[in-house]
């Protein structure tokens, strides 16, 4: 049992550190100083007689979270004292007014956000009030970016402390952190807290893996440790050769790094082969630092060959997150691979402390009066904060977007992991890790997105959901006869490109339902039916169709003729009309032989039940398939009656699987050679296809051709006979996105 009088002496302890801290590295002012003391004699006041579930007083948790935000994070006197504040006017008498009055307006801003989270969220019952009030936590980074990192700290002693709190509240703290704070903390460039929020959320979460990976890194600590000694004495001597003055350290990987690759990559903990990594602090020498990193780099590669693959360059286009360095991989000695990231002072401070040591620096830079040729600040971090924070905004207050939609998308974008692509003039385009071609032309401008055909990414020709690679030069082709499809959904991945896509598929929805309505009325004039008419409404029941604008918009579109409900009234009126059909989702893959149609979806009828080896028809509604039996009598029926509904299709045999194979066909235009190709695909060869797109242009053709194929011998066999086809001047797979002169 600790009594009171020691928490004092623990108090007085740590308020000195502090103050040493303050003063003496940071060089904060007396006055400063004293009114960072007065909030803590404030809060402790305030908070006078409540204890924590540890036992202690509670003013022990604002001094841990103040000493985060100041030592751990670098901030300045108002955060500082909003930490010690946070919790004072969630949980005692005062109010905002009272810390105002006592403090300033910007402190009572700060302590205003942070209470107004608090209360969100501990009051979770649903998924989405959780993502309600994550989407409210997110809000608040758009007011001041300080309320979310006080906001970080607070959550960070709170994990430290975790093991005091009740089983179940554990694990919702720590699966909310890693869901939110660790993200949030590594977009803000707070690399040491991310890795330590993560830990510790590992450890409430998954407690057995944690331990195992824990106790092996500790082997391997101590294993290695000689091994990294003799690296960084010789890395030392190489370093020591360029004259400038460095420190050399070692870190190892973060016992959740580990677990993710070991989950991701499917590697073992021996397999993860950058276990540790070399660290190379460089003092800072303003407007020499690039050099003076590429110096060190080179020294190094002068003994240590680097894998030129494996070097990263964060320098003059640091990471979203601000970071910058320089990165790189030898062979050490005994032939192992180590990892040598090379960074300033200056650089080192902003992987550790984010936003505050850009603050500090800015600050510095612009007091100084030599800021002539420093090459430090050519990407302005606050503009590239304000315009992330700007990107949050977009996505949070989008009404077309659900609670948790807004807060998954938001992730998207706080994931830090992204990587640059070049413009055919060199300019760099920042995307995501797994943007593709329709992506980046969407960046490059709404236009050249609207009408991108695919792309020559360094110097290949590529389809639209290619996914680029860092470092990868991307030129997008476009034709002016392109519009956005919906397919594109499929595979873009940022905000930006999909509502942008979105918003032009919603204007087209607009016009066909418009033209689709204009068809209806024609045919509901001439045949005296309304819109709400009892038969129109059992035609959308029917064909399972979304309600009236549903209809409007197939029609619109032309994906059903207004025929079809004359004949549908015609039936009905002759009470020949199935019921509903009982049926159940299929997940099989079909092959639909003949006709050009669209499916989207299969069922299959309760009435037949029909299983793979089956010989199976299907009728076909909107862009739904209904699968029966040959056999069945029902089917029987319906084949008479509804016999333009039928598709036939096949199970894909289990035995002789085909796969869909793309050829792209090409040669001098000539009649008939159509013909030819498709007769020797399905006559001679007999081999299923599902679709043909073929062009001509200044007398060549060029055609996409795609068939079923079950082996590469009927791949070979297929282009022998094709080449030897008068005019067919090259057969050869492409992708199944192609389209013939997209080249153009
Ligand atoms: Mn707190």
């Amino acid at each position: 049992m600790t009594s009171s009088v020691s928490y004092e002496k623990e108090l007085t302890r740590q308020l000195a550190a502090l103050r040493r801290y303050l003063m003496n590295e940071r060089k904060m002012s007396v006055s400063d100083w004293k009114e960072i003391r007065r909030a803590y004699k404030f809060a402790k006041e305030a908070h006078a007689g409540v204890t924590r579930k540890s036992g202690e007083p509670y003013i022990m948790h604002p001094m841990a979270v103040a000493r985060i935000v100041a030592e751990e994070m670098g901030l300045f006197r108002d955060s500082i004292i909003a930490a010690f504040l946070h919790d004072v006017v969630e949980d005692t008498d005062y109010t905002l007014e009272d810390i105002s009055r006592e403090f300033n307006v910007r402190v009572s801003e700060i302590v205003d956000g942070l209470t107004k989270m608090s209360k969100l969220s501990f009051e979770d019952k649903t998924i989405s009030t959780q993502a309600e009030n994550f989407r409210r936590i997110l809000l608040t980074i758009s007011e001041d970016i300080r309320v979310i990192l006080v906001k970080i700290a607070d959550r960070l002693h709170n994990m430290r402390t975790l093991e005091f709190q009740k089983d179940h509240k554990q694990l919702k703290i720590a699966s909310e952190t890693l869901f939110l704070y660790a993200p949030l903390a590594h977009r803000l460039g707070l690399y040491n807290i991310k890795s330590e929020l993560e830990d510790l959320s590992l450890k409430y979460s998954q407690p057995a893996i944690y331990q195992e990976i824990s106790s092996r890194l500790d082997k391997t600590k101590e294993e290695a440790n000689d091994y990294i000694e003799m690296v960084k004495r010789t890395v030392s001597e190489l370093v020591t050769t360029t004259a400038l003055s460095f420190k050399i350290k070692s870190r190892f990987k973060s016992i959740y790094s580990i677990h993710k690759k070991i989950s991701e990559k499917g590697v073992s903990f021996e397999e993860i082969f950058d276990l540790y990594a070399i660290r190379i602090i460089l003092e800072t020498r303003d407007g020499h630092e690039f050099e003076d990193c590429w110096k060190v780099y080179a020294a190094i590669s002068a003994v240590y060959y680097p894998n030129p693959t494996r070097t990263r360059i964060w320098l003059s286009t640091p990471k979203e997150s601000g970071y910058q360095a320089l990165h790189m991989t030898v062979i050490g000695p005994e032939g192992k691979w180590v990892e040598i990231q090379i960074r300033t002072e200056r650089m080192d401070d902003l992987a550790e402390k984010g936003p505050s040591a850009h603050w500090r620096y800015k600050k510095m830079i612009e007091e100084s009066a030599s800021s002539e040729g420093n090459d430090t600040i050519e990407h302005d971090y606050d503009v590239l904060l304000a315009d992330w924070v700007d990107q949050i905004r977009t996505i949070l207050e989008n009404p077309e977007l659900s609670a948790l939609e807004a807060v998954q998308e938001v992730r998207r974008s706080i994931r830090p992991e992204d990587m640059q692509v070049f413009t055919p003039k060199g300019q760099i385009i920042r995307l995501p890790t797994d943007a593709t071609v329709i992506d980046f032309a969407y960046y490059v401008h709404t236009k050249v997105g609207q009408h991108a055909i695919g792309a020559k990414v360094n110097g290949r020709v590529v389809s639209l959901d290619y996914i680029l690679q860092t470092g990868d030069q991307c030129e997008v082709l476009t034709s002016t006869k392109q519009q956005p499809k919906e397919e594109w959904l499929k595979f873009v991945k940022t905000t930006r490109a999909k509502n942008m896509i979105k918003e032009v598929l919603r204007q087209q929805r607009r016009e066909y339902i418009v033209k689709g309505k204009e068809i209806f009325i024609w045919y509901a004039k001439r045949h005296k039916v309304t819109e709400n008419s009892e038969m129109v409404k059992e035609f959308i029941k029917y064909l399972s169709l979304d309600g009236l604008e549903d209809l409007y918009y197939n029609l619109g579109r032309r994906n059903l003729e207004i025929s079809k409900i004359q004949e549908f009234n015609q039936l009905r009126s002759e009470g020949k009309l199935y019921p509903q059909e009982k049926t159940t989702p299929l997940d099989t893959e079909l092959l639909v032989l003949g006709k050009n149609i669209t499916i989207e979806k299969y069922e299959s009828a309760t009435c037949c039940n029909p299983v793979p080896g089956d010989d199976i028809i299907a009728f076909h509604k909107g862009t739904k398939a209904i699968i029966h039996r040959t056999s069945c009598e029902k089917a029987i029926n319906m084949m008479a009656t509804h016999g333009d509904q039928i598709v036939k299709v096949r199970f894909t045999d289990k035995d002789s699987l085909s796969y869909l194979t793309a050829l792209k066909i090409e040669g001098l235009d000539r009649q008939g050679i159509l013909i030819d190709i498709l007769q020797i695909i399905s006559r001679v060869m007999h081999i299923n296809m599902r679709k043909v797109t073929i062009d001509t242009k200044d007398g060549l053709f060029q055609g996409l051709f795609l068939v079923y194929l079950k082996n590469k011998d009927e791949l070979d066999r297929l282009t022998t006979r094709l080449k030897s086809l008068d005019n067919v001047t090259s057969v050869m797979r492409t992708d199944s996105k192609f389209q013939p002169f997209e080249e153009e």
